[in-house]
């Protein structure tokens, strides 16, 4: 790795000895790149302003000349108070300053003196906050941004203090911070230099010049992050070789045209992506991500169609019994016009039946399998594996990989994940970055709009009826029990009194209850007298979640919504709207705050995925978004995922354009670059050895 004097210990800086090194080790700061690299969060401005223009009570920063002598008092409590007239402009102004009487000697007429305080406009006076002597001070704050940097409490350690490490540091270090952008990236985006970006995100001499300094630092936070990504995608590849086959095109289009419907653009556009990563050499590792109804399954159907014709088998991962009975079923509906064989391997399948369906597995016979966390188990083996897709938050770990890599010979099937959890690109491609990402962003032509009310708990008879009246036309309901925190004991006892209450209000309906304390086959049993409609109001916990389809079902009544995310919701309100009827979802909320009254309606004003989780993120920022500690989201120091989601796209084609071409690798003009990224952690061997 290369040399450099930012590494050397803190102690070279003039300033700071053994006893304040050892205090920036306790704030993380280790050598002088990580001094320099310490941005500050804030400015503050001292823009020197006009009297006149000044409101009364605003905060202000003048420059004038004492005049006079200053005059102390002393103040009930030990509290003293300092005051002299101070010539600004051509006002004559009281500068006050409270407890500070050893100023008294320092405030000598006709010394030039910067004030920030509360200007009190009838008394033409400054409550002084801070102050400068112009004619003694070297770093004057007049006209600057002053930076504030985020300082633990307890090490004693000033903002003045620490403001004048940083201009040391960077005095003394300025040559060392050599660029590693060659000039042409540097001139292409009109980037500061690293030099004078670290200078002006401490320093900046106005606010256009702090930003041009976060402009290129977020460039390249992020043009780093992104190439550690596509690394480690680098990687994957190498180590999973894929199958490259052939996709017979025409008889894919053929299939598609032969469709009961017409697919929309964007599953067009997510099926190319999908068989040009089925083409390639590597393993497939793509997410397909498409709001609740958006027509995931049949874009699926196509590439498990696809690859069939290049002569392998497919299997269908999905969490739960009922979703795989769904799955199989709607498949051969898809394939009925093919030779496709489909099957389902369940847990729930008799020993004999599992064995039957394995062995044709084994020999091939069976083309298509849809299944539970069954089909990865370890006597499961195809004779040709090579396409897996996973339904619905199914998330495979690095093991589980493995397993599948073992079940087909040696070469990695590929694997596409399916999630109706929308977020936005930025997002997708930073929390799952070294998987590619498809986005079906496009609804079916025709599809109804779920219409969402928001009613309170006090209206809870009024809702009662409008299920009551549905019901009786045929239809059926989903009632979401409230949800207690943590506490999935108290879930299920709301679920159970809930579903006592309903059925003692509708003695003629049959009403089914559903939580995660049942097993899972009696789960299947409630859930397939709901599909049958032999159970008409169905109670349940959130379990109810995950895509089932039961497009009689046209009410979907959620209790306390304004405990769920936004996102979730989002979800459970999916789970009605899929079949020909119009449906409603009833959200039965009293949220205190404004932001959750906010949420409400956003709920009722849209029915957009994508749209929601934007505003959700807007309302509550990516980290909450995706719950601080499973974010898998890095932290950065500068960026900011939603204010620089255009810098991300192009630091992520930059970085794809590098990583995965040849110049970056050989060439001298990027040899800094590759110094810096094995710096941040680049897994350098691992590829160099690949
Ligand atoms: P999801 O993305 O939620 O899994 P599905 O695949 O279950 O959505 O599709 C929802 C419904 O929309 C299904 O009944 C499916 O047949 C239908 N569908 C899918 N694509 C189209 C299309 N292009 N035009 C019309 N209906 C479609
Ligand atoms: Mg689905």
């Amino acid at each position: 790795m290369g040399y450099s004097a930012l590494d050397q210990s803190l102690v070279g800086v003039k300033g700071i000895g053994i006893q304040k090194a050892r205090q920036f080790e306790e704030m993380g700061i280790h050598t002088v790149r990580d001094l320099l690299f310490y941005f500050p969060y804030r400015y503050v401005d001292y823009q020197v302003k006009d009297l006149a223009t000044t409101n009364h009570g605003e905060k202000i920063t003048v420059e004038g000349t004492i005049y006079g002598q200053p005059v102390s008092k002393r103040l009930p409590k030990k509290r003293s108070l300092v005051s002299v007239k101070v010539v600004v402009d051509h006002f004559m102004v009281t500068a006050i300053w409270f407890n500070r009487a050893y100023l008294k000697n320092q405030l000598q007429s006709g010394r030039p003196i910067l004030l920030t305080g509360k200007w009190d406009k009838y008394r033409l006076q400054i409550t002084v906050s801070e102050h400068e002597f112009l004619d003694t001070s070297k770093t004057t704050k007049k006209g600057h941004l002053v930076p504030v940097y985020s300082l633990p409490s307890d090490l004693g350690l000033t903002q003045s203090g620490f403001r004048k490490i940083i201009d040391q540091a960077i005095r003394q270090y300025y040559y060392a911070l050599e660029d590693y952008l060659p000039q042409e990236v540097i001139d292409k985006y009109k980037l500061y230099t690293l030099k004078e970006s670290i200078r002006a995100i401490h320093f900046p001499n106005d606010r256009l010049d702090g930003k041009m300094a976060r402009r290129r630092l977020v460039y390249d936070e992020l043009l780093l992050y992104q190439m550690r990504i596509q690394l480690l995608k680098k990687l994957n590849r190498q180590n999973w070789p894929g199958i490259k086959r052939k996709i017979e095109f025409d008889k894919v289009k053929a299939f598609i045209r032969s469709l009961p419907f017409s697919l929309t653009d964007a599953q067009l556009r997510v099926i190319g992506e999908i068989l040009g990563d089925m083409e390639q050499s590597y393993a497939m590792n793509r997410l397909l991500q498409g709001d609740v109804g958006s027509g995931k399954t049949v874009v699926a159907a196509v590439a498990l169609y696809a690859n069939f014709l290049s002569g392998y088998q497919g299997a269908l991962m999905v969490p739960t019994e009922i979703l795989a009975e769904q799955h199989a079923a709607s498949l051969k509906n898809l394939f009925a016009n093919t030779t496709i064989q489909v099957e389902l391997l369940t847990g729930s399948l008799t020993e004999k039946n599992r064995e039957a369906v394995i062995g044709r597995l084994q020999m091939g016979l069976t083309d298509v399998v849809v299944g539970t966390h069954a089909l990865i188990q370890e006597d499961v083996y195809f004779k040709q594996l090579g396409l897996v897709i996973t339904d619905e938050q199914h998330r495979f770990g690095v093991e589980q990989r493995a397993i599948l890599r073992r079940k087909s010979d040696h070469l990695s099937p590929d694997v596409l994940y399916m999630t109706a959890t929308p977020i936005p690109r930025t997002l997708a491609i930073t929390a799952y970055g070294d998987m590619d990402v498809s986005i079906i962003d496009q609804y079916p032509a025709g599809r109804k709009k779920v219409e969402t009310h928001w009613v309170r708990p006090k209206q809870f008879e009024k809702v009662l009826a409008f299920i009551d009246k549905h019901v009786r036309k045929g239809r059926q309901a989903y009632v979401i029990a409230p949800l207690i925190e943590e506490s999935d004991k108290l879930d299920v006892q709301n679920a159970i009194d809930i579903y006592q209450q309903l059925g003692d209000f509708f003695p003629n309906f049959k009403i089914g209850l559903m939580h995660g304390r049942l097993k899972p086959k009696e789960k299947d049993e409630v859930m397939s007298q709901f599909i049958k409609n032999e159970v008409q109001i169905l109670v349940s916990t959130t379990v109810v979640e995950v895509g089932v389809n039961v497009p009689n079902a046209t009410i979907m009544v959620i209790y306390d919504a304004d405990r769920f995310g936004l996102a979730q919701l989002h979800q459970l309100r999916g789970r009605v709207g899929r079949g020909e009827h119009q449906s409603y979802c009833i959200l039965v909320a009293d949220p205190k705050s404004e932001t959750g009254k906010e949420r409400m309606r956003i709920m009722e004003q849209t029915n957009n995925g994508f749209e929601i989780s934007r505003r959700d993120l807007e309302l509550r920022g990516p980290g909450d978004f995706f719950g601080v500690k499973q974010s898998g989201l890095p932290e950065f120091k500068l960026a900011d995922l939603m204010q620089d989601y255009r810098t991300l796209e192009v630091a992520k084609k930059d970085a794809e354009f590098l990583i995965h071409g040849e110049v970056f690798w050989h060439d001298l003009k990027w040899e800094k670059l590759r110094i810096e990224l094995e710096r941040v952690g680049g897994l350098f061997e691992q590829v160099l050895e690949g």
